[in-house]
């Protein structure tokens, strides 16, 4: 590991921040913070903190003894100095003398002592911080320092690696406890550059910024050196069958097997997933030692708050044989939620303080052969569970390289899984209506598919954007926050394409808006076929294309799901001269009926939305002053022409669907969205 230490770098820092009032000290804290939180290998997700001690006035000018240490929710990869709270210094100092201090009573004695009441909650190491000499402190959970302690004979090792340059400390929960025993640690070895926790990671200390960065850097360094060092043996792998399941046919079974149901056996929780794969991962996942090694526990003990102890190994998932691949995850899936229910009753027996038991569901999938699986309430959480196992798996592959992985207990696990100020962390409050599902919306390029896809993302779903226009989906997905997929859903080769990418991404497919489209015009006794079948393809077959590809993975998931068609007011009230698009959609309303009545059973619903007058590409502000100009009115009042005598917006119709998406016990039915059109109701 090379030192990314700058001097001019680190003068920049500090003349930047000066402008901004902060002091040198917290400038390059900054600095050297975001040096080693750039690095996956060191931290990653919140893992790590850094302190320093230094001086700031308080609001009377009296000038105090802080220490300024990386608060809670911020990574040190993109810390600023609101992510580094001031702490006054000597309360936290004069808690040594206490026996014991629970969590509870700690937090309150950090925040009581915050400068400004407004920071987040310093980190759960702030008294080891506080309670060490050195002016400045850096802790990283090191992926190579990982690899030599996570072994049964760790201690002994880093012991005779680093002798004396840094003491050992055996693993305690961070808190208290840990903060005193660091302190006496470093007390027997004043001299020392640093710490190593063992089955946790490395802390080291300095006299400035740069001493303790450049002291981290070269412990870490002599691990890696130490693993470089070691008989490198590739992990014995498993025979696999010749051919595999691809990714996207492997996901929606298992994430399928990872909802929730209650004990009438409704649904109650879905999951997002993420796939990840590489050579590496592919090693791992086909290790024949995987059973022992993965679920001895992680690699550091905060990894425990997001994947669970250990992941789920899922049969290798044989080409030839998808029905026995889906038993065999099934199977596995029930044996890890037994095993999780009694790790929790067990542990929980022996805690102090009863915890409520979480849900059973694994956070990371191993796949022998294929890959790996991320699982979360979202994809933000189903992307860090991945990295995560992506850390475990650098771990464990060099700890099985020095010698044997091995992990914390499993109870100490569970203390850290059902730590109060942790499960305090993640509760975010209530979920948003559509949280969890994964909404494919097609046309999302134009007017009212972007408009569409971003009223399901404000509903919490995951949204993946179609359409065949790359630019304009790019653009619109990077305004909605959601992925980009180019697909022309006339082509279902193309449609097939479009979804094994949404699958990949999100582990499956919840609601689908199937909202492309384009109007065609001409007089029944002068259209050309042509033009006719041009519009079917896009009005009615594109429709089946996608449909009929999503109720396919629905059913692979067997957690329900909905079909949503964009229509329109020519299926049922048909204008002269706009047969070409009326009639598609007319089919297209029965095709939306006969999937409700073909997949009612696999609780998959069918909906329209019939809008009309919508300023979109298909009604442009020119043709809006055709039309009004032709029947003697304002443009505004063209637009207002209905009942309620307002306009109908694009917003309008994409929150039709949203309802639509919302009324679970409605299927085969059609939403009209035109402002009032008796001439148009259905009947
Ligand atoms: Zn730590």
């Amino acid at each position: 590991m090379k030192s990314l230490w700058s001097d001019a770098d680190a003068a920049s820092y500090i003349r930047r921040y000066a402008k901004q009032g902060v002091n040198e000290d917290v400038a390059l804290r900054v600095y050297t913070t975001q040096l080693l939180g750039g690095d996956p290998r060191l931290v990653i997700h919140g893992g790590g903190n850094t302190s320093v001690k230094t001086r700031m006035n308080d609001i009377t000018g009296r000038s105090l003894k802080v220490l300024c240490v990386k608060g809670s929710g911020w990574d040190m990869g993109n810390i600023e100095p609101p992510g580094l709270p001031a702490v006054r210094l000597a309360p936290l100092q004069e808690l040594v003398s206490l026996d014991a201090l629970s969590d509870e009573d700690m937090v309150n004695v950090q925040r009581g002592n915050l400068l400004d009441s407004t920071s987040p909650n310093p980190s759960v190491e702030t008294l080891l911080h506080a309670f060490l000499p050195h002016k400045f402190i850096d802790h990283t959970h090191s992926n190579a320092v990982l690899a030599l302690t996570d072994q049964p004979d760790g201690a002994e090792i880093c012991r005779d690696l680093y002798g004396d340059r840094a003491a050992l400390v055996p693993y305690i929960m961070p808190g208290f406890a840990l903060a005193k025993k660091a302190q006496e640690v470093q007390g027997q070895y004043p001299d020392c550059e640093g710490l190593i926790l063992l089955k946790h990671g490395v802390f080291s200390f300095g006299v400035s910024a740069k001493e303790a960065y450049t002291r981290m850097i070269r412990l870490v360094g002599m691990a890696e050196k130490e693993i470089a060092k070691s008989k490198q043996k590739p992990l014995a792998q498993v025979r696999l069958p010749k051919k595999l399941m691809k990714p996207s046919e492997i996901a929606p079974v298992l994430r399928g097997l990872c909802a929730l149901h209650d004990e009438d056996g409704e649904l109650e929780k879905r999951f997002v997933m993420t796939f990840r794969t590489d050579t590496k991962i592919k090693k791992y996942v086909s290790a024949r030692e995987l059973e022992r090694f993965s679920q001895v526990g992680n690699v550091t003990p905060d990894h425990s708050i997001r994947i669970k102890p250990v992941p789920l190994i899922v049969p290798a998932p044989n080409a030839a044989d998808p029905a026995g691949f889906g038993k065999g995850a099934a199977a596995a899936m029930v044996g890890f939620r037994i095993r999780y229910r009694s790790y929790f009753e067990n542990n929980n027996g022996k805690s102090p303080v009863k915890k409520i038991r979480l849900d059973d569901s694994p956070r990371v999938i191993l796949v022998p052969g294929v890959g790996l699986f991320g699982v979360g309430s979202d994809a933000k959480s189903a992307h860090i569970a991945a990295d995560l196992a992506e850390t475990t798996i650098d771990v464990t592959t060099n700890a099985e390289v020095v010698g044997r992985f091995d992990s914390i207990s499993k109870y100490d696990q569970f203390e850290i899984e059902y730590w109060s100020l942790e499960q305090a962390k993640l509760s975010k409050g209530a979920e948003k209506p559509l949280a969890r599902q994964v909404a494919v919306v097609t046309g999302a390029g134009g007017t009212i598919g972007r408009a569409i896809a971003a009223a399901f993302k404000a509903q919490g779903a995951e949204v993946a954007l179609l359409d065949r226009d790359a630019k304009a989906v790019t653009a619109a997905a990077a305004a909605v926050g959601g992925l980009a997929v180019t697909a022309d859903v006339i082509d279902s080769k193309s449609v097939d394409a479009a979804f094994r990418q949404v699958v990949e991404a999100f582990g499956g497919v919840d609601i689908v808006v199937s909202n492309a489209g384009a109007a065609w015009q001409g007089r029944m006794d002068e259209v050309e076929d042509k033009v006719l079948r041009e519009s079917f393809e896009l009005n009615f077959f594109a429709h089946q294309n996608v449909a009929k590809r999503a109720v396919q993975v629905m059913r692979q998931q067997g957690t329900g799901g909905v079909l949503l068609f964009n229509t329109t007011k020519q299926a049922v009230n048909p204008g002269p001269g706009f047969g070409p698009y009326g009639l598609p959609k007319a089919a297209t309303m029965a095709l939306m009926r006969q999937y409700a009545v073909e997949f009612g059973g696999d609780g998959i619903r069918s909906n329209a939305v019939n809008a009309d007058r919508i300023k979109s590409g298909l009604l442009t502000d020119a043709m809006v002053k055709i039309r009004a100009k032709a029947r003697g009115v304002s443009e505004a009042a063209y637009m207002r022409g209905n009942l309620l005598n307002r306009e109908v917006t694009a917003e309008d119709v994409a929150q039709a669907f949203v309802n639509l998406a919302l009324a679970e016990k409605s299927t085969g039915a059609i939403l009209t969205v035109d402002g009032g059109n008796i001439a148009a109701a259905l009947r």
